[in-house]
């Protein structure tokens, strides 16, 4: 069986859904179908949430009968017959008198998963009731039934696998199987989601539980392209990837792609294709086990990024010194991106900075302490294993114009990462379009 994930856009409209439906039943095979919300919706809950936490329960009214209404003009033009709008409408206003039910009560990020996770409900809803419409048989399951974390908030895949497989059996004979991205349970039972842009990561983890022979993510573009096509011009679609191509590219801001979406794939072996909803026919971009040798594949950056260095001269000859100063970033529970040393100083690259003050108060007990934020890690991928001569030169000279803070080459085979100040990131990202593709 094949799983098929739509994003947001690819499901942002009723002449989309229409669109999504006509994809999954074309092959006329048992597909397991992942929706995310429809565009904007989760933003709308997040808002609806914001204005929660701050006491004012007005703006969050407002924001709900505003989507509600979208909601009701969604459902006129999805469906043709009265039957399928009046129930559909009856569950759409069940969902949004729940969500007003939050207006009234304490509000804490429990009620704000429960708000965020309507979104996917919503969509799935509206998707299988209109492929029973068009007499498609179809089933939906829910997510909170089998997608679980654990207490590390991690996947809890052998939990999904049994629990999945079981539902199945329930189910059997259905052509089109349908469950929502991105929402979970934790391991408390209680609704939790696998964070923003997680619903490529729950198709990944269904193909992985069900042994797919095919995870596909569809999308608005047609596959991974060469570089960022937000900042860049001149993009093309890389027709293969390497799964650790991949998963570098999508850690290093590649937003096609869902950050750890690619490992539950890697680890059952099973390919995953990019395809564009709004061109079906393109080729898009396949990610599997195959590795070009001497190819560089692309380019991704991610923002927001801080540099931390600690120099001393007591780290010259010392052992133990780089165990002293992970700990304190393993204490605050902050993972390190980059890392470049010298015999008497280290310089670090931390994403989330909730703890900056504390690990900088900590790590001046050992040396000599810099930061520099609103920096930008710059990601070459590849082939890049050491013996290929001459590609690390090649992405260094498209850099020469910039000012690199870090270069880190040889942690794995397949990445050269940059870090250069956010400011400088269009420039990198284009002079090496240009040197390595164009
Ligand atoms: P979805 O809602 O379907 O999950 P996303 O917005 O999460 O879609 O991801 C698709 C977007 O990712 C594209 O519209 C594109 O702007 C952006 N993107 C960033 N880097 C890349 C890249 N290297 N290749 C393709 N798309 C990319
Ligand atoms: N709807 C969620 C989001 O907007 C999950 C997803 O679309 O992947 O982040
Ligand atoms: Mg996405």
């Amino acid at each position: 069986m094949k799983v098929m994930k739509f994003g947001g856009t690819s499901v942002g409209s009723p002449e989309r859904m229409k669109g999504v439906a006509s994809l999954v039943t074309k092959s006329g095979e048992p597909t397991f179908i992942v929706l995310s919300a429809m565009s904007g919706t989760t933003n709308s809950l997040i808002e609806i949430s914001d204005y929660l936490y701050r006491k004012n329960p007005e703006g969050a009214n407002e924001v709900i009968n505003n989507l509600e209404q979208k909601y009701f003009g969604h459902i006129d033009e999805l469906y043709s017959t009265d039957e399928y709008k009046q129930k559909t409408r009856l569950f759409v206003t069940e969902i949004f008198d729940y969500l007003r039910s939050f207006t009234k009560g304490l509000f804490t990020s429990f009620e704000e998963k429960n708000i965020v996770a309507q979104g996917e409900v919503l969509s799935t809803n509206m998707v299988v009731n209109y492929l029973q419409e068009q007499g498609v048989k179809a089933t939906l399951l829910s997510a909170l039934d089998f997608m679980r974390t654990d207490k590390n908030a991690e996947p809890d895949l052998p939990y999904i696998k049994e629990k999945l497989s079981a539902i199945m059996k329930v189910h059997e004979g259905y052509q089109i199987y349908i469950t929502q991205g991105f929402i979970c349970r934790n391991a408390y039972g209680e609704v939790d989601n696998l964070q923003r842009g997680g619903s490529d990561y729950t198709a990944s983890l269904i193909g992985a539980a069900i042994n797919a022979e095919e995870i596909q993510i569809w999308t608005d573009i047609d596959g991974m392209h060469n570089n960022d096509p937000r900042v860049v011009d001149k993009t093309e679609a890389v027709r293969q990837l390497n799964f650790e191509e991949a998963s570098e590219l999508a850690y290093f801001g590649a937003k096609i792609l869902h950050p750890t979406c690619v490992q539950p794939a890697k680890y059952s072996g099973i390919p995953v294709r990019l395809k564009n909803t709004m061109e079906p026919d393109a080729e898009g971009t396949i990610i599997n086990n195959t590795l070009v040798r001497s190819k560089i594949k692309a380019v991704a950056a991610k923002d927001n990024i801080t540099a931390i260095k600690i120099k001393s001269s007591r780290m010259l000859g010392a052992s133990g010194f780089l165990r002293k100063v992970f700990e304190i970033f393993e204490s605050y529970q902050t993972s390190i991106d980059m890392i470049t040393t010298s015999e008497v100083g280290l310089s670090m690259t931390i994403e989330n900075c909730s703890h900056l003050s504390e690990i900088v108060d900590e790590l001046k007990k050992y040396g000599t302490v810099s930061v520099d934020s609103d920096m930008c890690i710059v990601c070459v991928v590849g082939d890049l294993d050491w013996s290929n001569v001459g590609f690390e030169t090649l992405a260094t000279d498209a850099m020469k114009d910039i000012p690199v803070r870090m270069i880190s080459y040889g942690g794995s085979n397949y990445n050269i990462s940059f870090l250069i100040k956010e400011a400088d990131k269009k420039r990198a990202l284009q002079s090496l379009s240009n040197v390595l593709f164009n």
